[in-house]
């Protein structure tokens, strides 16, 4: 290769931003191959150079999709007891949930499994396969701001580890073995997290549309006292009172509309579903004509009593504690912003992130109930169905994570900023 291009491969400059979390203007940094930029205020990320980004997630991602093929076309798990057994592939976990009438989970799972990881590997293989020839630029644009939005409810890897519980919990009364499908489905997880962790957002929009310009930035200055609004998609700055990013056509919002109020009324709301989430039966095990049905904290007890310790505690700590100090979390949020208390920002943005960050990994109880009734299903000795509260709980899951995405992180440093002008 030439040398001079060379050069211009190993470095790369981000354009002047606004960080997402704080709203601190950013200048732009030359960063080295692996090197990161991130918020000198609060430390969120900024940008990553990662090393090839035109090819890389083109590979992973294609290898993804072949692993998908795979592990739709062998068992994926199966298992034998006294003399009988039965197979499951992977489609089943999905299709038991629909033929008992849980439409809302099979949808569910259908898009956070398979619709929206494999939207996501494809819209990353165009636009990276496009770059530099003529595909429409607002359509580039859309696939871009897709991204941005899916990634979140990619839920794979958390799938992953509802698989792992249940063989666990069926260890003690059936020999469980794992298909070809499983080892297939463990290289889909590896393979599309390698995608998504391949390509930087902020390089992808400045090699999609080029840079947005330099700026004049005022040091330890925000972008709104500046009169400047940060795309919370491709992070260019804009003037205050431009609605539409000119760069990836995103909506521009000085602070997420609907403001507090919105994220008391998703909060309410899963604070009422919580309660049937735990009152009603997640799963009912059918086991020669007798019905048993299981409460969340029920199996809880009856794994702990049985010996089985670490699951106990996991499935504990994801499906009773996280929700509850999650959703607690968030409460106490709204109500310090609302009171205008902006003491240590920092120790709240913590707080703010790990809500962010634990929320989708409490699906892995409805996984899990979604994982034994696809696999036991004998009719005349044991058959597990799933309960009312699989659906309340998902509720929650999903609108926790909606309230959390709906808070403006920002506004926590916003009061800090105006206790400084009344000093
Ligand atoms: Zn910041
Ligand atoms: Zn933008």
């Amino acid at each position: 290769m030439h040398p001079v291009s060379n050069q211009h491969l190993s470095t790369y400059t981000h354009d002047a931003t606004a960080c997402e979390e704080c709203d601190l203007l950013v200048p732009a940094t030359a960063l080295a191959v692996g090197e990161t930029s991130s918020c000198p205020r609060c430390g969120h990320t900024l940008s990553r150079h990662l090393p090839d980004q035109e090819r890389r997630p083109i590979a992973y991602g294609f290898a993804a999709i072949i692993m998908f093929v795979l592990s739709n076309s062998f068992t994926f798990m199966s298992f034998s007891a006294k003399g009988i057994g039965q197979e499951m592939t992977f489609l089943q976990c999905i299709t038991t949930l629909v033929d008992q009438g849980y439409l809302f989970l099979g949808a569910v799972l259908s898009l956070t499994l398979i619709g929206l990881p494999l939207v996501y590997v494809g819209s990353i293989m165009l636009v990276l396969w496009r770059v530099d020839k003529d595909l429409h630029s607002n359509a580039l644009r859309s696939l871009g701001r897709l991204l941005c939005r899916i990634k979140p409810w990619l839920m794979v890897d958390v799938f992953l580890i509802g698989v792992l519980i249940s063989l666990v919990k069926l260890m003690g009364m059936a020999d469980i073995k794992m298909g070809l499908s499983f080892w297939a489905f463990v290289g889909y997880t590896v393979l599309l997290i390698k995608t998504i962790s391949s390509l930087d957002r902020m390089w992808l929009w400045q090699r999609l549309f080029g840079p947005t310009g330099a700026r004049e930035l005022d040091a330890d200055a925000t972008a709104m006292a500046s009169g400047l609004v940060g795309c919370h998609i491709c992070g260019a700055l804009s003037e205050v009172g431009e609605h539409s990013c000119p760069r990836c056509g995103g909506k521009l919002h000085s602070r997420k509309p609907g403001g507090l109020s919105r994220t008391w009324a998703l909060l309410l709301t899963s604070v009422i579903l919580y309660v049937p989430a735990n009152l009603y039966p997640i799963m009912d095990t059918v086991f020669l004509g007798d019905d048993s049905p299981s409460t969340i904290l029920g199996g809880v007890v009856l794994l702990w009593a049985l010996g089985s310790y670490p699951i106990a505690a996991v499935i504990f700590i994801a499906s009773v504690v996280v929700p509850l100090v999650k959703i607690m979390a968030l409460l106490w949020l709204c109500y310090m912003v609302q009171r205008g208390h902006g003491a240590s920002p920092l120790g709240k943005l913590k707080l703010y992130r790990m809500t962010e960050f634990v929320g989708r990994w409490s699906m892995i109880d409805v996984f899990v109930v979604a994982i034994l009734a696809g696999l036991i299903r004998l009719d005349n000795l044991m058959t597990i169905y799933p309960g009312p509260a699989a659906v309340a709980f998902a509720g929650v899951v999903l609108i926790t994570m909606v309230a959390a995405m709906s808070f403006d992180s920002r506004l926590i440093w916003d009061l800090q900023q105006g206790e400084r002008e009344r000093e």
